[in-house]
């Protein structure tokens, strides 16, 4: 338990502007946003709109814990995207924050094939990443705080009487 790096909607609104301008500047124009979900998906769709690029595609990736072993890896759950639709297309992947960097190198190792040309641009990237990201906005090894997923979710308020 170290520091917390709290990210705000309203910084992250700053955030995925600053982000999108680097790639802009960088002269990188994707055809395709592909985010990893559920994170990704907020950046995806700031970067798209950011970088006026209206496709966007969705992998949903979870860690797969092996039976009675430390061992940990990710894994795509179905429906897993057709790599074919990325054939000769420009992609850019988009992810909350490349941690370990586990999550980002199956996704890229799965577009390397296919696609014309593969990029990777992520709010926040960690020291330890085995992926280092053509595009990161900022650099920290603190636990990050998304305002996303750090709220618990809601609860549906049954029985609830509301009285004069
Ligand atoms: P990876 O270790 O594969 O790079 O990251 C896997 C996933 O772990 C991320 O997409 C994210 O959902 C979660 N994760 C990693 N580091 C953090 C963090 O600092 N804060 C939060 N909220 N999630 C994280």
């Amino acid at each position: 338990s170290g520091m917390r790096e709290n990210l705000s909607y309203e910084r992250f609104g700053v955030a995925v502007r600053e982000l999108a301008q680097t790639i802009a500047d960088d002269g990188y124009e994707p055809d395709v946003v592909l985010s990893i979900a559920r994170g990704g998906v907020f950046v995806a769709g700031g970067l798209a709109y950011a970088l006026d690029c209206k496709n966007i595609h969705l992998v949903n990736v979870e860690f797969y814990t092996g039976v009675g072993t430390t061992l940990e890896m990710p894994v795509m759950l179905a429906p897993v995207p057709n790599a074919i639709d990325f054939t000769d297309k420009k992609v850019l992947i988009a992810d909350d924050v490349a941690d370990t960097g586990k999550t980002l190198k199956l996704v890229r190792d799965f577009c390397l094939d296919a696609v014309a040309e593969v990029r990777s641009a992520v709010v926040y990237e960690k020291t330890q990443s085995l992926v280092k990201c053509e595009y990161v906005w900022k650099r920290t090894d603190e636990w990050i705080n998304f305002p996303w997923s750090v709220q618990p979710p809601v609860v549906k308020r049954s029985g609830q009487v509301l009285d004069a």
